[in-house]
């Protein structure tokens, strides 16, 4: 079996020399334990944070060992009541072939009810993100003009779809090349897009939304959050979830210059995890699941196929590759 290690800890963008794919012996399942062929692993932005030395929400990777995060696979032995060979899971141990989970870090999950690799993506974590983030800690109301950055992305392109679908006025979202922003448009319904790359931030939201914003959806700081705090509305709210702009930064970012509008315009920003809000995944998977069965939202997935390539696919999500949910699919 092969599994991907941290070697190095990357300064600024991670190199390949800072990993290796190495290969073991595929292990027994003991008492309690069920080994699972891995189908589709994720690969996320906040993976790039684990790979420093840095005390944060999520543990450190540790050099010289597999890294992990969100996968599915098919479980090939069970020392665990409750499993069997052929059973499908959802698990924190991607970036390798098999692997050794204990039960009860394991969630059951369906392929005839969804694709399997939806349970990583718009029904799985990032989907969430998006539920909770949107509805719960930027507080939507109808009526609400709303603007998300990475928007493209897994978490951006739900964000913007919920918006529309729970009553927002206007959607705006921003994204890396013009054929995101078309996607946006023309598949997604946001109201109006625009490419960050096509000159400042402040300029082409202030023309996307003349009656400024209500909620903006952060997924990128820097640039974007100061030029969405400058467009926000009387009592606007800003949920922070992601700063992807600032994860391969050698030197702390200077913050947004314009934070005396917070006072101004009462305005309330908020981080938040989404591992605080599983208590909405019931709620998220009905709803959600209800609009996709509907066709009323949509979502695409970049695929990139073997272990080998798990790295490259990492290291796209950071550059911008990925169109939705960037995963690496593994063969049965
Ligand atoms: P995405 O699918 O959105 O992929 C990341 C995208 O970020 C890329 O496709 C790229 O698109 C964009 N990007 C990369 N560099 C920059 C840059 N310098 N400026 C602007 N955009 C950039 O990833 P996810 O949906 O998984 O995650 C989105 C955000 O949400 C991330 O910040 C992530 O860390 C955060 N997150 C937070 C969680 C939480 O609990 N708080 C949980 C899950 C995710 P483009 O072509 O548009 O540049």
């Amino acid at each position: 079996s092969r599994e991907w290690h941290l070697v190095a800890r990357p300064h600024g963008w991670p190199k390949p020399e800072d990993f290796a794919l190495r290969e073991t012996e595929v292990p027994e399942p003991g008492p309690g334990e069920i080994l699972v062929r891995n189908l589709y692993v994720s690969v996320d932005p906040y993976m790039r944070g684990r790979m420093n030395d840095a005390k944060s929400y999520a543990e450190p990777y540790r050099l010289d060992q597999p890294m992990h995060g969100g996968a599915v696979g098919r479980v090939v032995a069970s020392g665990a009541e409750g499993f069997a060979p052929g059973d499908h899971v959802l698990h924190p141990l991607g970036w390798r072939e098999y692997a050794l989970v204990k039960a009860e870090n394991v969630v059951r999950v369906d392929p005839g009810l969804a694709p399997l690799s939806t349970y990583l993506g718009v029904l799985g974590m990032t989907g969430l993100t998006a539920y909770a983030g949107l509805l719960r800690v930027a507080g939507l109301k109808e009526g609400d003009a709303v603007f998300v950055s990475g928007a493209a992305g897994a978490v951006g392109s739900q964000v913007g779809q919920i918006a529309r679908l729970k009553g927002a006025s206007r959607v705006i979202g921003s994204a890396g090349s013009d054929e995101k922003v078309k996607l946006l448009v023309e598949e997604y319904g946001f109201d109006a897009a625009f490419n960050y790359k096509n000159g400042p931030v402040a300029e082409q939201l202030a023309a996307a939304a003349p009656d400024g914003i209500d909620v903006y959806f952060d997924n990128v700081g820097g640039e974007h959050l100061e030029a969405a705090i400058g467009a926000l509305n009387l009592h606007g709210r800003v949920a922070v979830c992601g700063m992807i702009a600032l994860y391969n930064a050698t030197e702390p970012a200077p913050g947004p210059r314009n934070l005396s509008r917070l006072i101004q315009n009462r305005l309330r920003i908020e981080g938040f995890l989404v591992g605080d809000h599983y208590d909405l995944q019931p709620q998220f998977v009905q709803e959600v699941g209800g609009w996709i069965r509907e066709g009323r939202l949509h979502y695409r997935e970049t695929v990139v196929d073997g272990i080998e390539n798990n790295l490259e696919a990492f290291l796209g999500v950071l550059r911008g590759d990925n169109t939705g949910k960037m995963l690496v699919r593994l063969p049965e």
